[in-house]
C-alpha cells in the first residue's frame, strides 16, 4: 500500500449552495460497484465527478453471482441507479439441505421465506457504469496518494496527474489507499477458512432435473460438518440465459495441493456433498472460479471531511451476510440524501458518517456469528428439521436483521 501523506491545515467549509452552479468537485478512487454507485449519487446531487479506476481490464467480464435484498433492488430501480431491464433471477425462499449417510440425494431440513434478488456481477457493474454517464471515468489510472490540501478539500495523485476535490470518495476496496488517510490503524482480521466462488453453465443440472426444479424456486444452503455450500441461479451474460452460482465454505487447500483449483473444489464437493450435488459441481467447466480468504474489518467512522469511505474500503464482513455490494449500494443512496440535505460538503459527510458508520460494525459482528455457526462450529445438520433450523437461526442472528433469514432489511 502506498504511503499516504496528510497535509495538516484548516479546511474552510464550502457551502453546497455556493458551488452547485459550478458543481461540487468529487473525486472517486475505484470504479467498481461502490465507485460507480457513489459517482451516480454525487452526480445526481449536482456534483462534478471524476472516477479513477486502477484496472484497465474489462470489469464487466467478472461473472460472479451477487444477491441483494429485493426492496433495495426496487428502490434502486425506482431512483434511477439501476435499469429495470437489468436481468435478475429472484426467488422467494431458502431451502436448507444436508446429506445423510448412505443416501445419494440430500434431505430437505427446512424451507424459509427469504426472498433474494440474484444478479450477475458484470451486468450489475455495467448497468451502474451506464447510469454514471455524467461522470469522467478514467480506466487504468491507479491512485498513488490522497492527501488533504492545506486550503481545503483533498488532492488525488496518480503517476500522470494531480487534481483537487471538495470530497474524495474511497471506493477502492479492501486495500484502500483512501482508508489509510482516514483510519490507518484498521487491519483485516483473518478467519481460518476460505470461500470458493464459482459459476457453472446450467447444463450441469441436466442429469439432475430435481435439483434444477429446486433452484428455480429457492436458493439453497447445503450444510456439512466444517462448512457449507450455497447455490442459486443468476442471469447469464447472454440474454435470457442462466448460470448456476455457488459459494463453498471450508478449510483452505493444503500447501502441498498442486492439482489446480477446479480439482480442489471437486474434491471438497465429493467428500462433503451428497452424490447428486457433488456431480453438479464436478461436471461442468466453470465460467468463473475464485478462492477468497475470509477476513473482516470495519472503520469506526466512515467519513472524515474531506474523505469518505464506501463499500469494501469502509468495511468487509464474512460473506455469509451477502452484504458487501448491498452495503455499497446503500452507501450511495445515503450519500445522495446527505448531499441534498446539507448546506456544506463537510456537513454532508458528517451526516453520512452518522448514518453509515454503525452498519459496518453490525455486519462484521453478524458475519462472525454466522461464520462460527456455519463453518467453525457446525451443528449436527442430520439431526435437524424445520423447528431446529428455525431455533438455530434465531439464536445465531441474536436479534440482528438479515434478509437471508427473512428479515426486513433494505
Ligand atoms: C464469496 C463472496 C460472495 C459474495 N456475495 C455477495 C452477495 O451475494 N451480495 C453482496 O451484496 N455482496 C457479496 N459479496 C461482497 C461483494 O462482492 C463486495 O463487497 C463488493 O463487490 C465490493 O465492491 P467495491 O466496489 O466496494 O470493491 P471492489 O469490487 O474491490 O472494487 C474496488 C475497485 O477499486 C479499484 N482500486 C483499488 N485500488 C485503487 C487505486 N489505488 N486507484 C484506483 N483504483 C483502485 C480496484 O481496481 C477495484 O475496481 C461477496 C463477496 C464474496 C467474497
Amino acid at each position: 500500500m502506498p504511503d499516504v501523506k496528510m497535509v495538516a491545515g484548516h479546511q474552510p467549509e464550502k457551502a453546497v449552495a455556493d458551488v452547485t452552479g459550478a458543481g461540487l468537485r468529487v473525486g472517486v478512487v475505484g470504479g467498481s460497484v461502490a465507485g460507480c454507485a457513489l459517482a451516480i449519487a454525487a452526480v445526481r446531487s449536482g456534483a462534478d465527478v471524476t472516477v479513477y479506476e486502477r484496472s484497465d481490464g474489462a470489469l464487466e467480464d467478472r461473472g460472479f453471482g451477487i444477491v441483494v435484498p429485493p426492496p433495495l433492488h426496487a428502490e434502486l430501480v425506482g431512483a434511477g441507479y439501476l435499469d429495470a431491464g437489468m436481468p435478475t433471477a429472484p426467488v422467494p425462499s431458502r431451502v436448507w439441505l444436508t446429506g445423510e449417510p448412505g443416501q445419494r440425494t440430500a434431505r430437505e431440513l427446512a424451507r424459509q421465506p427469504a426472498a433474494v434478488t440474484p444478479c450477475h456481477w458484470g451486468l450489475l457493474w455495467r448497468t451502474l457504469r451506464a447510469r454514471a454517464d455524467g461522470v469522467t471515468y478514467h480506466r487504468g489510472r491507479p491512485v498513488t496518494e490522497v492527501l488533504r490540501h492545506p486550503s481545503g478539500g483533498a488532492v488525488i495523485r496518480t503517476a500522470e496527474s494531480e487534481a483537487r476535490y471538495d470530497i474524495v470518495v474511497g471506493a477502492d476496496g479492501p486495500r484502500s489507499v483512501t482508508r489509510a488517510a482516514v483510519a490507518p490503524q484498521v487491519r483485516p482480521v483473518p478467519a481460518r477458512y476460505v470461500v470458493w466462488r464459482g459459476t457453472l453453465p446450467l447444463d450441469v443440472l441436466a442429469a439432475h432435473p430435481h435439483l434444477g426444479e429446486l433452484v428455480r424456486t429457492a436458493w439453497i444452503t447445503l450444510g456439512f460438518q466444517g462448512g457449507h455450500g450455497v447455490f442459486y441461479l443468476i442471469p447469464g451474460a447472454v440474454e435470457g440465459s442462466r448460470l448456476l452460482a455457488y459459494a463453498l465454505y471450508g478449510p483452505p487447500p493444503p500447501p502441498s495441493w498442486t492439482a489446480g483449483r477446479e480439482e480442489y473444489v471437486r474434491r471438497v464437493a465429493e467428500e462433503h456433498f451428497p452424490a447428486d450435488w457433488a456431480d453438479v459441481v464436478g461436471r461442468g467447466v466453470h465460467t468463473s472460479l475464485a478462492c477468497h480468504d475470509v477476513a473482516d474489518f470495519h472503520v469506526p467512522r466512515v467519513a472524515e471531511p474531506p474523505f469518505l469511505l464506501a463499500g469494501d474500503a469502509a468495511s468487509i464482513t464474512r460473506p455469509h451476510t451477502a452484504s458487501g455490494a448491498t452495503k455499497a449500494l446503500q452507501d450511495a443512496l445515503c450519500l445522495e440524501r446527505a448531499l441534498r440535505a446539507s448546506s456544506s460538503a463537510a456537513e454532508a459527510l458528517r451526516r453520512y458518517a452518522d448514518e453509515r458508520s454503525d452498519e459496518g460494525a453490525r455486519l462484521v459482528a453478524l458475519g462472525r456469528r454466522l461464520g462460527q455457526a456455519m463453518v467453525e462450529r457446525t451443528p449436527d445438520w442430520a439431526a435437524m428439521g424445520p423447528v431446529e433450523v428455525a431455533e438455530w437461526s434465531r439464536a445465531t442472528l441474536d436479534g440482528a436483521a438479515s434478509y437471508l433469514y427473512g428479515g426486513a432489511e433494505r
